[in-house]
């Protein structure tokens, strides 16, 4: 989606602070005016050979960074390549200690703090702990004002979208909003506020001037 000159230097204005927010937090975060430069640029920061793993995102997708690793000299260890419990308990041991991890986030706050929801684990597990690397790529339609607002929107607006997605039987997926459900197919089994990196740099955030993802 391409924006007017204004709303591009705010955007790229509020970036710039969102920067320095997560500087603070121990992340380190990027800016990139269109999806192609935020592929490029994360191709850069992943050396030939790196073993590289993914998350369930529909932006690392619709950005074209899926399509770049498959055809670049890397590692990949793909959880969709397992035909039993036991081979995929095998590849998450893999995952886990990838040299990269791609993910974006459901919502990420002005202040930097980062909000997952997940209903199995594997995806804010890895963002947590595990892999060396972590490439969170965010379209600035995830940002929100405050924490609040981006963990109402991870549950109001990415959720519900996903339960769609997945044709998932949940409430949120016929009425577009949370309600707090305990359903069999809930997809919020984990609602993860990634606040600080211990590590420095682990977590590189790279937010990109399109419109990703829900
Ligand atoms: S808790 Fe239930 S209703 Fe709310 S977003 Fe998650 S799946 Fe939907």
């Amino acid at each position: 989606m391409s924006h007017s000159l204004p709303r591009k230097t705010a955007n790229a204005n509020l970036a710039a602070t969102m920067i320095k927010q997560l500087q603070k937090r121990n992340m380190e975060g990027y800016y990139c005016a269109t999806a192609k430069e935020a592929v490029d640029l994360a191709l850069s920061l992943m050396p030939e050979g790196a073993s590289i793993t993914w998350g369930g995102s529909m932006t690392i997708q619709e950005c074209g960074l899926m399509d770049a690793v498959r055809s670049a000299n890397y590692e990949l260890i793909d959880r969709a390549t397992a035909n039993t419990p036991e081979e995929s308990r095998a590849l998450y041991g893999r995952m886990v200690c990838a040299d990269y991890f791609l993910m974006s986030t459901n919502a990420i706050s002005m202040d930097g703090e980062l909000v997952n929801i997940d209903g199995n684990a594997n995806r804010v597990a890895c963002l947590c702990c595990g892999p060396a690397n972590v490439i969170v790529i965010a379209g600035m339609n995830k940002v929100a004002p405050d924490l609040q607002s981006a963990v109402l929107r991870a549950r109001n607006v990415a959720a519900p979208t996903n339960t769609v997605r997945l044709d998932r039987k949940t409430p949120c997926a016929v009425t577009g909003r949370c309600s707090d459900c305990y359903s069999p197919d809930c997809i919020c089994s984990q609602i993860v506020i990634t606040r600080r990196s211990s590590i420095p740099n682990r977590i590189k955030v790279i937010l990109v001037d399109e419109e990703l993802g829900y």
